[in-house]
């Protein structure tokens, strides 16, 4: 097997298949042995590991990881990809799977390929255009994931692990930490890639754990997204709207925010989890 985390490995085999890369899969691959080291081991990988990998192009991770997990199951949606990677690659480990990630249910393709229900490790360099609906599938799917490594966009990287108070804060920080420690492995630089991407991106580590707060998941998330809705509001105006809706008065909203020990005048920005979750809870007694 070629060396094939290499630019002229890379532009080779396009040019000998005839492949005119798509823009619209976000396809910009990675052509550096270094940062492929580096996802794959944040990823711990050991012999009995499943992996879900999320867009494979022409393997440079899929390969590496066939030689340090158990079982890789490759989602591509772009066929010739996953033909052109069906023929070089040479692991019996490895199944490619021709189908959009986004769509596609991941436990009934996993259980098709033998997995039998125990951890799983998500890794993929994410194309661009799914990062944020993807990450969300993962988190919500209720899949048994030991651990999300995914190369995104620097400044998604940025609002992942964002803490309150920051400009990068928001619905997306939340959520991540919701369901999972997050923490940035390495800052990755555009010239890595082949065609080179627009921006820079980061490699950001998941760790799945039970959610870190009280308050019922659907309920917690509605308050969250009418606070950011408009970030220059004050959280009480924020929620005025949410209030109403659940037929709530601004007696109530106060009384809540009271409750919370949450100031009116604050900006959504400035809470943290606990106080959403304190909030949401305060706001529910009063339905
Ligand atoms: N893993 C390769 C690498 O690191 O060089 C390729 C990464 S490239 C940024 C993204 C890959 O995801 C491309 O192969 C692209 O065709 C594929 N892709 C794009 N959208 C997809 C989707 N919805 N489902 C599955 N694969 C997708």
């Amino acid at each position: 097997m070629p060396k094939i985390s290499t630019p002229s490995y890379v532009k080779g085999i396009l040019r000998e298949k005839g492949y005119a890369i798509k823009k619209r899969f976000g396809q910009n691959f990675l052509v550096d042995q270094n940062y492929v080291d580096r996802i794959v081991a944040a990823a711990d990988l050991s012999p009995t590991d499943w992996v879900l990998e999320i867009g494979p192009g022409l393997g440079v991770l899929t390969h590496e990881m066939a030689v340090q997990a158990g079982q890789v199951v490759a989602l591509e949606i772009d066929r010739e990809l996953a033909g052109i990677l069906q023929e070089t690659l040479e692991a019996p480990n490895v199944h490619i799977v021709e189908c959009d990630a986004l769509q596609v249910d991941w436990r009934e393709v996993l259980q098709g390929r033998g997995w039998r229900g125990g951890a799983v490790k998500l890794v993929a360099n994410l194309p661009y255009y799914i990062t944020t609906p993807l990450i969300m599938k993962a988190l919500e799917s209720g899949l048994p994931f030991e651990a999300l490594v995914v190369m995104v966009q620097r400044e998604v990287a940025d609002r992942m692990v964002a803490d309150p108070g920051s400009k990068d804060y928001g619905v997306l920080s939340l959520a991540v930490q919701y369901y999972s420690q997050a923490e940035i492995v390495t800052r990755v630089p555009r010239s890595v890639f082949y065609p080179p991407p627009e921006v820079d991106s980061a490699v950001v580590k998941l760790v799945p754990r039970p959610p870190a707060v009280t308050a019922p998941q659907d309920e917690l998330f509605q308050v969250i997204r009418a606070a950011f809705q408009q970030r220059r509001k004050t959280i009480r105006n924020s929620l005025k709207a949410l209030a109403d809706a659940w037929e709530l008065s601004g007696d109530d909203l106060d009384a809540a925010l009271h409750e919370a020990e949450i100031g009116a005048e604050l900006r959504g920005e400035r809470l943290s989890l606990n106080d959403f979750s304190r909030l949401t809870e305060a706001l529910i007694k009063r339905c």
